[in-house]
């Protein structure tokens, strides 16, 4: 039996001018980055929000602590960097503190989002459990300089106890 030619279906579904016209209101009405507005605190401490979403409940806060765990989480494609200490760095040009790349350390940015605050530049996260890469909200606390310095003072009185 000789195959039908030219016989066309139609796949895909083409717009009404209904649809086409919804289409073009919602681009109009999309927000286009406007610089020198003055932003509000809300929106400046985005970096951290744009990391963990909005307010999470406890449940929601430990299915993104494992999805975000691993760097071979699409999400951390771009925008994130290690240093060769094991801090991780995620792109934040509109942080204040942001290094000349644009990079800001990303416990600082998780630090900031459960303050709902900026931190200062003398106020300092340390890695309770000392692994730099977990950047689990518990795995933080807000140290001063002063007090960072006794925490890790005290490890290392205890290494030279052991030589
Ligand atoms: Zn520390």
């Amino acid at each position: 039996m000789p195959f039908q030619k030219g016989h066309k279906i139609r796949l895909g579904i083409k717009h009404t001018e209904e649809t086409k016209r919804k289409i073009s209101e919602a681009r109009i009405g999309m927000p286009s980055p406007r610089k020198g507005v003055k932003l509000s605190e809300e929106q400046r401490i985005k970096c951290g929000k744009a990391f963990l979403g909005r307010k999470h409940t406890n449940e929601s806060k430990e299915k993104i602590s494992k999805a975000t765990k691993g760097s071979n989480n699409p999400r951390w494609k771009g925008g994130i960097h290690i240093d060769k200490d094991g801090y991780i760095y995620r792109k934040c040009r509109e942080h204040p503190l942001a290094n000349h790349l644009g990079y800001v350390m990303e416990h600082r940015l998780i630090m900031e989002r459960h303050l709902g605050r900026y931190l200062k530049q003398e106020e300092l996260v340390h890695h309770i459990n000392e692994n730099k890469s977990d950047n689990n909200i518990e795995n933080l606390r807000v140290v001063t300089r002063g007090e960072h310095n006794t925490i890790h003072a005290k490890k290392n009185k205890r290494t030279s106890f052991n030589r």
